[in-house]
């Protein structure tokens, strides 16, 4: 137990979420709990983990957890592991729903993107199709997140679109997509800033400059590609090719990276779905089960072409493998997936509202806390 490396979890506490400020001591080793200072309240080692007052050891939770985001079925886990199968299934959302906090804290952070490629797949469940829209940085393969609805409509577009804003700096910024024409009318809507004159009434809305669009749109003959058609939609040519070349090295205006994003995700979704289950569940374990994929793949897993060779003294060389997060400069490690499942997500405190004047204690203690 070390009380440096953990901070109290307590929303109502003026030190919440701030990790080495000595206001953490050990309550008891036995019951592995912690007490906080300032609040005095007591809380246990693993709040706000995936750990948290489940029974099996957390190696057999890491174990599941990690086969899980790999595509094992829950079956063959039942089997393995003789659990009950709700336990499998309310295991992998609580960890989708732990990796989706995990990436709004690190991955949606503005940052220069370069080129994103977007696209959507369709997976089948029970009776119904459901999709399935992801978005990816080029240049470093990071998942930018995913949004799942039970149809391919512009709301579908709109929210993958707003997970990709909430990544975006406002700099020349390269889309690729398919024909879908929904992805340049919402493009267009969610790229755009609020200009404030200080006048009443609902500010104006600019759109980003340097926002350009690109098409793919292949044209199939029996199930097989016949043609490939580029079209700009919107920018030059010149910037295009400039952001193509500094984004993928060389090569041409394409959605190959997302398109094998997509067949990574797809081969493991398939055993994430619910059988006899109602739309709306169906749709919140999918989205639990695409952030649990999502997260391990950008924190926990190599990619072969993010690789950097590194020229030692000696004229010796070595490979540095390189993780996504790892590339975009989120993290300084390959991170496990018990890691993944231990780390806690700080959350600002969220102090009650109070009438009057605070007292001057409260004010001591305030800006002793919140600096
Ligand atoms: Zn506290």
């Amino acid at each position: 137990m070390d009380p440096q490396a953990v901070f109290c979890p307590n929303p109502a506490c003026l030190a919440s979420g701030q990790v080495g400020k000595g206001n953490i001591s050990i309550h008891s080793r036995k019951e592995q709990r912690y007490r906080c200072k300032v609040c005095g309240k007591t809380f246990a080692a693993t709040t706000g983990t995936v750990f948290y007052r489940r029974k099996k050891s957390s190696e057999t939770l890491t174990c599941v957890v990690t086969l899980l985001a790999f595509g094992c079925p829950v079956q063959a886990i039942v089997q393995a592991f003789a659990w009950d199968e709700r336990t499998v299934r309310s295991l992998q959302e609580q960890a989708g729903q732990h990796c989706r906090e995990i990436h709004e804290q690190w991955v949606e952070q503005p940052r220069d993107l370069g080129q994103v490629q977007a696209d959507e797949i369709w997976v089948k469940a029970q009776g119904v199709i459901l999709w399935l829209a992801m978005a990816l940085q080029v240049s470093t393969r990071l998942w930018l997140g995913g949004a799942v609805s039970a149809h391919r409509d512009r709301h579908l577009i709109r929210e993958v679109l707003e997970r990709v804003r909430a990544c975006a700096l406002c700099r020349p910024l390269l889309f690729c997509v398919d024909g879908l024409s929904t992805y340049v009318t919402a493009i267009r809507a969610v790229f755009r800033e609020p200009v404030r004159t200080g006048q009443p009434g609902r500010p104006r809305l600019r759109p980003w400059d340097g926002i350009q669009i690109a098409q793919v749109v292949k044209r199939y003959a029996q199930r097989r590609v016949v043609g490939v058609e580029r079209r700009i939609v919107q920018g030059t040519e010149r910037t295009i090719q400039w952001l193509v070349h500094l984004t993928q090295g060389d090569g041409v205006i394409n959605t190959a990276y997302i398109e094998r994003l997509n067949g990574t995700f797809r081969s493991r979704l398939a055993a994430l779905v619910r059988r006899g289950r109602a739309l709306p569940r169906q749709q919140a374990a999918l989205q639990a089960g695409v952030y649990l994929i999502g997260t391990v793949y950008n924190f926990c897993t190599y990619h072969h072409s993010l690789r950097v060779e590194l020229q030692l003294p000696g004229h010796r060389r070595r490979w540095l493998r390189r993780t996504p997060a790892l590339a975009a400069g989120i993290t300084d490690h390959k991170w496990s997936v018990e890691e993944l499942l231990w780390y806690q997500v700080p959350h600002p405190p969220q102090l009650p509202k109070r009438r009057g004047r605070p007292a001057k204690a409260f004010l001591a203690l305030k800006a002793e806390w919140l600096t």
